[in-house]
C-alpha cells in the first residue's frame, strides 16, 4: 500500500516536470549576441523637424529591433541634409557620404516636407518613407505632421513606418497581413511583428551596407 502511495505521487512528479513552462529557452538577447548599428540622423535644411521627434522614434524602434531580433540602433552624427528630398534616390556620394561618418551605417534623413506620386490611375498618393537598400539611406516624410498620428493598432504612425523601412534594409519583403508593419502601408496596419519579419531579419543580421 506504501509503495502504490508512493508511485502515485511520483507519477504527479513527473507529469509536472513535462508540463512544466519555461523549459523552453528563452528570447533574451545578451551583450554578446547583440548588433549594434549607428545611425546618421539627417535634418533637412528646407524643411527642418524637431530633432526631439526623430530622436525619440529611434530609441522606441530601437528597443523593439533588440527585443525581437537582437538589433540596436544608436544616434551617431546628426547634421543638417542639403541634397534634395523629391529627387529620388538620394545622391549619396555628394549629400551623404562625407556628413556622416564612417561608423555610421544608416542615414535616416527626416523631413516635414510631404512627398507625393502619381499612380497608374491619374491619381496622386502620398509617400510616407522611402528607402534605398543599397545605400541603407531612409527618408521619413511630412514628420511633423506625423508626429502624433497612430498606426490602425494605436502605436505611433511614424515608428511603425521606421520599423518597415528598416526591415526592407534587413530583406523583409512585403505581406497582406494587416496585422504586421510589413503590410505595403505601414501606417493602416496594426503594426505588429510577425514570425516571419523576425526570421528574415535575424538571418540577414550581419548585413552590411555600401559605405
Ligand atoms: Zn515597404
Amino acid at each position: 500500500m506504501k509503495i502504490a502511495r508512493f508511485f502515485a505521487y511520483l507519477t504527479v512528479l513527473i507529469v509536472l516536470f513535462l508540463f512544466l513552462p519555461g523549459a523552453s529557452p528563452q528570447k533574451a538577447y545578451t551583450s554578446s549576441n547583440i548588433r549594434t548599428i549607428s545611425v546618421c540622423l539627417l535634418n533637412d535644411k528646407e524643411s527642418p523637424v524637431n530633432e526631439s521627434i526623430f530622436r525619440k522614434i529611434l530609441v522606441s524602434v530601437s528597443r523593439e529591433y533588440e527585443k525581437n531580433a537582437g538589433i540596436r540602433f544608436k544616434a551617431g552624427t546628426v547634421a543638417v541634409f542639403s541634397g534634395n528630398t523629391g529627387i529620388l534616390p538620394v545622391n549619396y556620394e555628394r549629400y551623404l557620404k562625407y556628413v556622416c561618418r564612417l561608423t555610421d551605417e544608416v542615414r535616416i534623413i527626416f523631413t516635414s516636407e510631404s512627398m507625393e506620386f502619381p499612380r497608374p490611375d491619374g491619381k496622386t498618393e502620398e509617400l510616407v518613407a522611402h528607402t534605398d537598400e543599397d545605400t541603407a539611406v531612409i527618408i521619413m516624410y511630412n514628420v511633423g505632421n506625423y508626429a502624433r498620428a497612430l498606426d490602425w493598432g494605436g502605436n505611433p504612425f511614424l515608428e511603425t513606418v521606421l520599423k518597415h523601412e528598416i526591415a526592407h534594409l534587413f530583406g523583409v519583403d512585403h505581406t497582406e497581413d494587416k496585422n504586421s508593419f510589413m503590410y505595403p502601408q505601414a501606417n493602416l496596419s496594426l503594426g505588429r511583428w510577425t514570425s516571419e519579419a523576425e526570421r528574415v531579419i535575424k538571418i540577414n543580421k550581419i548585413r552590411e551596407w555600401i559605405k
